[in-house]
C-alpha cells in the first residue's frame, strides 16, 4: 500500500486521474491487516486497488465527476465494494470519469483533466478515463469501472490495459449511480487477464439488493484460466460489419496480427454477419439518453448535492441548480433523452430504438450458433488528443461503434492490449465477446493470448 501511495504521489501530478486518495484510512487498514497477519480466506488480502468515482463507497466522497455531486459522501458501500472489502483489497481512491459517465475520452469530467499516461497530450478514453490512466500509471493493481456503452473497453484499449465487461446482471449494481439503468455493468481493468478473473471472482453474484442481478452459479474463474491452454476446436466470429469497418491503418494491423496468433493457438475464424449493429450507435445513444433523462430526475438540488441559494421559488430553485451544476454533456442527454421519449416523438425514436435492440440481441444469437466468441477491433484508433474531439459530440459518439451493440444485446466483452500501433507507438486494444454468461471462455482466449 506504501509503495502504490507512493506511484500515485509520483505520476498524479502528470496524469490527474484521481479525484480522492484515502491515504490515512488505506494505510490504517494496511496496518491492522498487518496486525492480524495474512488471511487465505481473503483472495485478494491487501490488494490495493482504486474505484471510479461512480461507484458507492461509504465515507469517501463519491462524485460521478460532477459539480453537482461534490460535496457527496455516501452513507453505505456499493455491494461490489462490500465484497472487495470483505475479500481483503484495500481501497486507494476514487478515480476521475467523465460526468455521469457521459463520455469517451474523460474530458466531460466537471473536475479535472486526466491524461493518458503513454503521452500526457493524449486522452485516456472514458468514461472510466481514470481507472484505465491509473492502471496504465502503477498506481494501484486493480481497478472497477464501469460500461455503459464501452467505457471500461475503450479507455483499457487506449491505456494499454484489460478489461472486462461482463454479462448484465453478472455484477451487482446496488450502490452504482445509474446512467442507462438496463445497459449499465460493472467490471475489472486490471493488469493481466488473472487479476481481471481474480477481481471478476469476487464482484460477481446475486445480490438481493439488485433485481436485475442473476442468480445463475459463479463459476471459479481463476479456475477456468488454469484448465485452458490453447484455443484448439475453438470458433472465433469475425463479424464482418466490423472487420469491414473504416479504422486507422496501425489499429488494423495490429488486430489482424492477434488474429494470426488466434490461428496459430489452434482456433478457427470464421466471418459471421451482424447485420444490424450498423445501427448500434444509434439505437445506444436515443435508450442511453432516455434512460439518463430519468435517472438524472433526482438531482433536483433537494436530496443530494448542490443546491442553488439564490432562487425564490422551487422550479427556479431546479432550474437554477441543473443550469449550473450539471455540465454541458449531461444537460443535452437529459434534453435529447427526455425528448426521444416525449408523446408524439416515442414511436419514432424511443420505441424504433427499442425495436433495433432486439434484432441487435438476435443477430448476436444466430451469429454465436455459428462460433463460439467474437473477436473485433475496441475502437478505430489509438488514443486522440486532448481537445481534439471535445467540440463535435457526434465525432465522440462515432468512437463507440466497436463497443455499443455489445451492451444492447447484454452480452459479455473483454478488451485486451494487441500491441503497440505503428504510427503513433500507442497501445491499440482487441475485444472478444462471448453469450451470455461466457465469461469463463473469454477470459480463456483472452489468458492464452495475452
Ligand atoms: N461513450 C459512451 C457514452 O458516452 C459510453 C459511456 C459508458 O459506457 N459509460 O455514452
Amino acid at each position: 500500500v506504501e509503495e502504490y501511495l507512493d506511484n500515485i504521489r509520483q505520476t498524479e501530478p502528470g496524469i490527474r486521474a484521481m479525484l480522492h486518495i484515502r491515504e490515512e484510512e488505506a494505510l490504517e487498514e494496511a496496518r491492522e491487516m498487518d496486525r492480524q497477519g495474512p488471511d487465505n480466506e481473503k483472495p485478494l488480502w491487501g490488494v490495493p486497488m482504486t474505484i471510479k468515482d461512480v461507484i458507492c463507497t461509504r465515507g469517501t466522497p463519491t462524485t460521478c465527476g460532477s459539480r453537482i455531486l461534490e460535496n457527496f459522501t455516501p452513507g453505505y458501500d456499493a455491494t461490489l465494494v462490500q465484497r472487495l472489502r470483505q475479500a481483503g483489497a484495500i481501497i486507494l481512491g476514487k478515480t476521475n470519469m467523465d460526468e455521469f459517465a457521459m463520455g469517451s475520452s474523460t474530458e466531460n469530467s466537471a473536475l479535472q483533466t486526466t491524461s493518458n499516461p503513454w503521452d500526457l497530450s493524449r486522452v485516456p478514453g472514458g468514461s472510466s478515463g481514470g481507472s484505465a490512466a491509473s492502471m496504465a500509471a502503477g498506481q494501484s493493481l486493480g481497478s472497477i469501472g464501469t460500461d455503459t456503452g464501452g467505457s471500461i473497453r475503450q479507455p483499457a484499449s487506449f491505456c494499454g490495459v484489460v478489461g472486462m465487461k461482463p454479462t448484465y446482471g453478472r455484477v451487482s449494481r446496488y450502490g452504482l449511480v445509474a446512467f442507462g439503468s438496463s445497459l449499465d455493468q460493472a467490471g475489472p481493468m486490471t493488469l493481466s487477464v488473472p487479476d481481471s478473473a481474480a477481481v471478476l471472482n469476487v464482484i460477481s453474484g446475486h445480490d438481493p439488493l439488485d433485481s436485475t442481478s442473476s442468480s445463475a452459479p459463479v463459476p471459479d474463474y481463476l479456475d477456468a484460466l488454469e484448465k485452458r491452454k490453447d484455443l484448439h476446436g475453438l470458433r472465433i466470429g469475425l463479424p464482418r460489419q466490423y472487420w469491414e469497418e473504416k479504422m486507422s491503418p496501425e489499429v488494423d494491423s495490429a488486430c489482424k496480427k492477434v488474429l494470426e496468433t488466434i490461428r496459430e493457438a489452434g482456433a478457427r475464424t470464421v466471418p459471421v454477419d451482424l447485420p444490424h449493429v450498423q445501427h448500434g450507435v444509434a439505437a445506444y445513444y436515443i435508450i442511453a439518453m432516455a434512460e439518463a433523462s430519468s435517472n438524472l430526475a433526482r438531482y433536483d438540488g433537494v436530496r443530494y448535492g448542490y443546491r442553488d441559494q439564490e432562487a425564490r421559488e422551487l422550479l427556479d430553485m431546479y432550474r437554477r441548480t441543473r443550469s449550473r451544476a450539471l455540465g454541458e454533456e449531461v444537460q443535452r442527454r437529459i434534453m435529447i433523452g427526455t425528448y426521444v421519449l416525449s408523446a408524439g416523438y416515442y414511436d419514432a425514436y424511443y420505441k424504433k430504438a427499442a425495436q433495433i435492440r432486439r434484432l441487435i440481441h438476435r443477430d448476436f444469437m444466430q451469429a454465436f450458433e455459428d462460433c463460439d466468441l467474437l473477436c473485433s477491433p475496441v475502437v478505430p484508433s489509438t488514443a486522440f488528443r486532448l481537445g481534439e474531439n471535445v467540440d463535435d459530440p457526434l465525432q465522440m459518439y462515432l468512437t463507440d461503434i466497436f463497443t455499443t451493440s455489445l451492451n444492447l444485446a447484454g452480452l459479455p466483452g473483454i478488451s485486451i492490449p494487441a500491441g503497440l500501433g505503428h504510427e503513433t507507438g500507442l497501445p491499440v486494444g482487441i475485444q472478444f465477446m462471448g453469450p451470455a454468461f461466457g465469461e469463463e471462455l473469454l477470459l480463456q482466449a483472452a489468458g492464452i493470448l495475452e
